[in-house]
């Protein structure tokens, strides 16, 4: 790609603002980056070794020119110029074949960094905690995954490898033009600079539209994202914002066309001057040496001339590059500044080197004095204490945000708490192992994920050896199965995006399957506050039923039947725990849960069609 040059809104220097943006090169990155590469050094010495010899290899050729004109064609020697021109044949194509592998064992150094890095990136992202995924735009996230990695991929082949060969190339051209003839070396030396300065303010403004180009493309990513979703088309389309997006997109869309229209004609005005330069030169070597020759009776040769143009010819390339390369080695560093940030934020939620790992579990859970937020200034929950023991059920109720997720969240350790504990069979989850803990933890969620795939995979994920027995057995139990057997595709119906050609009820029963499968100590069960209809419900609540009836779990419960099968009910309200104990106690006490009560699960009553003062008392 060729550099652009100037015309950048007018400016040819960098403003202070992207002066900062700058990354900051310490001694401690470049040992960090160089650290990327040392596994690899032994392709490396290779690499530097084929750049050596191709290098120095391309200039023969422009050094026989002379001995060609010289000795062959002046010099009438049919020989002498047949060897010389077999010799730069040999020389050229041997520095081509060098080159061939020199591009090979760098991309595959590159290839291996990057390999390395996602896969390190990965792993590094999946350990980080929901607080992460919640905080960070999903398209910068993917960016620095494949674009900045790409470009660490382009360092190694081009940057760091341009540096390298253009730095012997030049070495090599200026010896051999001085060793031939040193005024004419000078000369050479004068009128590179002469071309230099418009390349350095290219150089300059090129940071600056890199930069904002790359801006530009986080946020149509950020805007695809979001709107090429189910759930984001699906707002588009009902708040009827189609006008919008579109107009939205069609602005940063034309922003990004428009820089780089400035990238590509910054080029264009670069290669005119480049090419007038590269003109003049040879014009006034000819000029200089042949006055030499003529006047001052140098021993210098018509070949010896020839040469010298055809090194000075050789030598516009590499400056220029490493002219350039200042910017490009700052983009570098910048990327790798940008995907070092990432590896260094710190995982929040990690498992503790000396973590146990008890032999079973019977999914008691204390919560003690646990205070949590999720943003320093903003105490969610409060001095929340309670217990459940193995084979009990509590339900949860409160207003909606009163912490009711936020309060299950801390049991797989999706998020740390931040004052008091929380233990798991009697040991704090924190010293617990992290895949103990969450193999033991089943969790259905409100809005249940599924993948895009068949519901036998989505099972599957679970129990990934479970035979098509349990599979049914799970779905009979979820009370999905006659649903499923009646799909002509049977298990291996396609679920869509994120589960979607599924309803809401079908989806959460597929899940309830799934997490059966799974067959965890602790079962959480988020009910949906979505509203299903009545029959969606009862097959719900009879799948749900006889799973609270066997094992130890904690309800979210909207629904009256659910909050009723427990067997204690914790009343949350701003993040504290304000009443607990049973419903016909709590009724009587006439507070929050009456309050509730009377709001909202009536409707959960008339469906259920029967007074609560006529349930069988639980404990
Ligand atoms: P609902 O019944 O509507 O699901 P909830 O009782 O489960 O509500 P939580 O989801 O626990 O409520 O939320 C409690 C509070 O914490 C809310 O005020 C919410 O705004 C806040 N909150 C939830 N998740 C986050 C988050 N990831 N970052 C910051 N604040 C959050």
């Amino acid at each position: 790609m060729p550099p652009p040059l100037g015309g950048h809104g007018g400016r040819g220097f960098m403003s202070e603002e992207e002066k900062a943006s700058l990354p900051k090169v310490t001694p401690a990155l470049l040992r960090r980056v160089f650290s990327c590469l040392t596994p690899y050094w032994k392709q490396l010495i290779l690499t530097l070794l084929c750049i050596i010899v191709s290098s120095v290899f391309i200039l023969l050729p422009s050094i026989l020119t002379g001995k060609i004109i010289d000795e062959g064609l002046i010099g009438r020697d049919l020989s002498k110029l047949i060897f010389y021109l077999a010799l730069s044949f040999a020389v050229t194509l041997g520095a081509n074949l060098i080159q061939v592998a020199e591009s090979y064992v760098n991309t595959w150094i590159a290839q291996h960094i990057t390999y390395d890095m996602r896969n390190t990136m990965f792993a590094h992202l999946q350990k980080m905690s929901q607080r992460f995924f919640t905080s960070n735009n999903q398209g910068d996230i993917i960016t620095r995954m494949t674009g900045d990695i790409s470009g660490v991929e382009q360092v190694i082949t081009s940057t760091f490898s341009s540096i390298l060969s253009n730095s012997i190339t030049l070495v090599v051209a200026l010896v051999a033009m001085f060793r031939k003839n040193w005024i004419l070396a000078l000369l050479g030396i004068i009128i590179v600079p002469a071309f230099t300065l418009p390349t350095r303010r290219a150089g300059k403004t090129r940071w600056s539209i890199t930069r904002e180009t790359q801006e530009c493309t986080d946020e149509i990513n950020g805007i695809l994202n979001e709107t090429m979703s189910v759930s984001g088309q699906l707002l588009v389309k009902l708040f009827g914002r189609e006008r919008h997006e579109y107009e939205k997109y069609r602005d940063v869309n034309g922003r990004l066309i428009r820089l780089r229209i400035k990238e590509s004609m910054a080029g264009r005005w670069f290669r005119v001057v480049l090419s007038l330069f590269t003109n003049i030169g040879p014009m006034l070597l000819y000029l200089v040496g042949g006055i030499l020759m003529m006047k001052y009776d140098s021993a210098l040769t018509v070949g010896d001339i020839t040469v010298l143009v055809a090194l000075l010819g050789r030598t516009y390339g590499p400056v220029n590059s490493l002219l350039n390369i200042q910017v490009e080695w700052m983009r570098s560093m910048a990327l790798f500044t940008r995907i070092f940030e990432y590896f260094d934020m710190p995982v929040e939620v990690d498992n503790a080197p000396d973590a146990i790992v008890p032999k079973s579990a019977s999914g008691s859970v204390r919560f003690s004095h646990v205070n949590f937020s999720y943003e320093p200034d903003r105490q969610i929950l409060k001095d929340v204490s309670f217990r459940l023991d193995s084979g009990n059920s509590v339900a949860i109720v409160g207003p909606s945000g009163s912490g009711k997720s936020t309060i299950i969240n801390l049991i797989p350790r999706l998020y740390d708490v931040t004052g008091g504990s929380v233990t798991f069979d009697g040991v704090d989850v924190r010293r617990l192992d992290l895949a103990f803990l969450r193999r033991n933890v089943g969790v259905v969620t409100q809005d249940s994920y599924l993948f895009n795939g068949t519901i036998r995979e989505n099972l599957l994920y679970a129990k990934p050896d479970a035979t098509e027995q349990e599979l049914l057995d799970a779905c009979a139990k979820a009370n999905i199965l006659d649903f499923i057997l009646a799909q002509p595709d049977g298990l291996d119906t396609m679920v869509g995006n994120r589960g979607l050609k599924l309803s809401g009820g079908e989806k959460q029963r597929v899940s309830i399957a799934r997490v059966l499968l799974k067959d965890p100590a602790l079962l959480i069960f988020d009910e949906a506050t979505s509203a299903l209809d009545s029959i969606s419900e009862s097959r719900i609540q009879e799948a749900i039923d006889p799973l609270i009836e066997s094992r130890t779990s904690i309800l979210i419960a909207h629904r009256l039947s659910t909050i009723l099968a427990a067997d204690e009910i914790l009343v949350v309200k701003e993040g504290q725990i304000v009443e607990r104990g049973q419903h016909r106690d709590l009724v009587k006490a006439g507070g929050v849960y009456a309050e509730l009560y009377e709001t909202q699960f009536s409707r959960a009553l008339e469906n259920e069609d029967r007074p609560p003062d006529e349930e069988p008392e639980k404990n």
